[in-house]
């Protein structure tokens, strides 16, 4: 069976006090809430991830870094490996965001190095996919989706696989406001399944979490989260917030 997850993606946000103090705020509300239904796991800046793991209960609350190197160490100044972010006690990492795709120009190549990096320094992987408006609008987002998850992870064995977690975040509902209708998200999960169950069979297709992304929030991630493929969020804006992030954790 496959586990429900909402994950936080704080991004580039809050100086480590202020995060300290979300992740409080969000360890202190799962805690006290009954009967959830999914995995919570904050994603947080390289510099909170020691901080922030000290105030959490990682029993009840997952610890995620945004990005790792595709190196294993030495001469790469400012980079930080997946073995550094391990030995924070972080569990998760981001990878392949399409802010690190368009911004820093991360190509498959390079998060292939990062995937196989993560899973070799214990961590699991939340890894993201997604069209672009115009990838959409002529009709390539299938094959674009499909690209990605194959050039970056199809090398792995179904065992390493356990480890990954997917996102589908269609590039124009991130931070937009516009949300994917819950139709179209469910019909690329599906998809994703379906590429899943192909190359590594029904059975991995299966027990693989499957996030939807892109301005998700307490009102709509209700109506996403009904839908048979979506087995949770990968939140951005509205994980900054303890009240919302949890209304949206809520949502199963
Ligand atoms: C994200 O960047 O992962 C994201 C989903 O952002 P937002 O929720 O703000 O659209």
């Amino acid at each position: 069976m496959r586990k429900n997850i909402v994950a936080g993606n704080w991004k580039m946000n809050t100086t480590v006090p202020e995060g300290v103090q979300l992740a409080k705020e969000v360890n202190e509300a799962v805690a006290a809430a009954a009967d959830l239904k999914c995995d919570v796991i904050v994603g947080v800046p390289f510099t909170h991830l020691t901080a922030v793991k000290d105030v959490i209960d990682m029993g009840k609350v997952g610890l995620a870094a945004q990005n790792c190197a595709n190196h294993t160490s030495g001469a790469y100044t400012g980079e930080v490996s997946a073995a550094m972010v391990a030995s924070t006690g972080a569990n998760y990492v981001i990878l392949g965001h399409s802010e690190r795709r368009g911004y820093y120009n991360e190509t498959a190549e390079m998060l292939k190095e990062k995937v196989d990096l993560a899973l070799e320094n214990g961590l699991k992987v939340i890894f993201c996919c997604g069209e672009s408006l115009e990838e959409r609008e002529n009709g390539s987002f299938k094959d674009v989706i499909g690209a990605e998850i194959r050039d970056s992870l199809f090398h792995l064995s179904a065992e390493q696989f356990a480890n990954i977690v997917i996102a589908y975040e269609p590039i124009w509902a991130i931070g937009t406001g516009k949300t994917a209708t819950s139709d179209q998200a469910q019909e690329i999960h599906a998809f994703i399944r379906g590429l899943l169950a192909e190359h590594f069979g029904a059975q991995v297709a299966d027990d693989t979490t499957i996030l939807y992304g892109g301005s998700c929030k307490p009102s709509n991630a209700p109506e996403l989260f009904a839908k048979p493929d979506i087995d949770g969020g990968l939140i951005g804006g509205a994980s900054l917030k303890a009240a919302d992030f949890m209304g949206i954790v809520t949502a199963f």
